[in-house]
């Protein structure tokens, strides 16, 4: 099938690299030149696992194609989707503005019937208001679908390959069907493409991140009384999430959630409540529980030193708002760097994918290193606040040589208290300070 997707960002390189693999002849559109111009040559503008091997293959035979030009994509598409951003406004609602101007470039471009897809979050009604920016532009037929997706940056081809379940919202059949036809190679094991009104789909989208991100705010308040009363997160965590009502995911304490799509979505879900009456206070307090534990992990360093970090040097591993990822979209981390800076602390850091972007942030007020070791020489304490893998298993002896004073601050509670400790090291985790306090050898 000819498909077109609008942006090429995560979710839409991801989508058209994806649909492509599964033999449909895709062509991607970006408004970022230099992005497109990179796509040709090859280049993957973003750090995810597998994708820039995808992309390649696909390129190479020809099933995918890049291009600035909307009506070049569009020519004989049966399906376009939408994948551009859908970033926050400052009231929190959700900015429609690229996905409004990318349905007049659809409407435009149109030559017969199409089925229009938007597969960004958008909130409730915007595949109506697509439906209608489009009939004002073209007088060919098409349909709306309301298509969001659910991959996680750092496996988002296995999510997008392998779904768990695949959302169509559509009040027309013949989307439905050109939609199921699309992803049937997908659906083969078993049909998990599910079909329901326009409005659920895009609600549906909403409520997804809404409870993943409960879920974590929920830990990390209970983290923080665990300190209080001398319990343990970690006991806590397995203790609940064995429970099949409850399961084991999304259940890690930490640094607090970032990213491109959490907490957006949950300020326009908000929104979205507010502008019907309906109060959200269990997302709003989610989303304001975060913002006051993203804080938590500087202040417990800012602590230790006393209230003060002058002539202080921090080192931090982890950048990305989460592993296998390039994205810095408000990363813990970030929260982190600028109050150690603002208690005057130098600060240098490492991440395996995600300098680059943070460099174009803080230029040079952040010494930024090649390698994890470079960044802890000197050291008066090192905090960890994003998991990669590489990160998770320190030479501690080397660690210890390196550093200035041997001060861990674990933001994801992977290392081991009690190696830390046998090491010489105070050992300080999220949810577990009371054993640290008690225990240190
Ligand atoms: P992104 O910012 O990485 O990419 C968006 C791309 O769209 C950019 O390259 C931009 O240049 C391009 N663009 C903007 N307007 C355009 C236009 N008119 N024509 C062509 N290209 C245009 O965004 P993303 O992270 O891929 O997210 C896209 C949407 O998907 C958002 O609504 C997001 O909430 C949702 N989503 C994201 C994820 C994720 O993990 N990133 C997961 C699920 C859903």
């Amino acid at each position: 099938m000819k498909v077109a997707v609008i942006g090429t960002g995560y979710v839409g390189l991801v989508t058209g690299a994806g649909l492509a693999e599964y033999g449909h002849e895709v062509t991607c559109v970006d408004i970022d030149r230099a992005r497109v111009d990179a796509l040709r040559r090859g280049e993957c503008p973003i750090h995810e696992p597998g994708l820039p091997e995808l992309v390649r293959r696909n390129a190479g035979r020809a099933r995918l194609r890049f291009t600035t030009s909307t009506p070049d994509a569009i020519s004989g598409a049966a399906v376009v989707f939408i994948a551009v951003g859908t970033p926050s406004l400052p009231n929190g609602s959700a900015n429609l503005e690229y996905v409004f101007e990318a349905a007049r470039a659809i409407g435009r471009a149109l030559e017969g019937f199409t089925v229009i897809v938007t597969k960004s979050t958008v909130p409730v009604g915007t595949a109506d208001r697509v439906r209608d920016i489009v009939a004002m532009q073209t007088k060919q037929p098409f349909a709306v679908a309301s298509n969001p997706e659910f991959l996680k940056e750092g496996d988002a081809l296995n999510d997008f390959l392998k779904p768990s379940r695949i959302i169509v919202g559509a009040d027309d059949q013949r989307a439905v069907a050109t939609l199921r036809e699309l992803y049937r190679g997908m659906l083969r094991i078993s049909d998990r493409l599910m079909v329901m009104d326009l409005r659920s789909a895009e609600l549906t989208k909403y409520a997804a991140n809404a409870m993943l991100a409960t879920r974590i705010s929920f830990m990390n308040e209970l983290a923080r009384l665990a300190e209080s009363v001398g319990a343990d997160i970690e006991s806590i965590r397995k203790g609940i999430g064995s429970d099949p009502r409850i399961g084991p995911k999304f259940l890690f304490a930490g640094a607090g959630f970032g990213g491109s799509c959490f907490p957006k979505d949950l300020r326009a879900l908000v929104h979205t409540g507010r502008e019907h009456d309906v109060q959200l206070t269990v997302v709003d307090a989610v989303d304001r529980a975060n913002e006051r534990h993203k804080r938590a992990l500087g202040q417990r360093v800012i602590a230790h030193f006393g209230g003060r970090l002058d002539d202080r040097r921090i080192a931090v591993w982890g950048l990305a708002f989460k592993p296998e990822t390039d994205d810095i979209r408000e990363s813990p981390a970030l929260t982190l760097i600028d109050q150690l800076r603002s208690a005057g602390a130098k600060v240098v850091a490492y991440d395996p994918a995600a300098i680059a972007n943070v460099r174009t942030l803080f230029h040079e007020a952040v010494e930024l290193v090649d390698n994890a070791y470079d960044a802890v020489t000197g050291a008066d304490a090192l905090v960890l606040v994003t998991e990669w893998h590489e990160l998770r298993e320190p030479d501690l002896a080397r660690l210890k040589n390196a550093m200035r004073q041997p001060v861990l601050f674990d933001g994801r509670n992977v290392w081991s208290p009690d190696e830390a400790r046998r090491a010489g090291f105070v050992y300080y985790g999220i949810g577990r300070a009371a054993r640290d306090a008690t225990r240190v050898r």
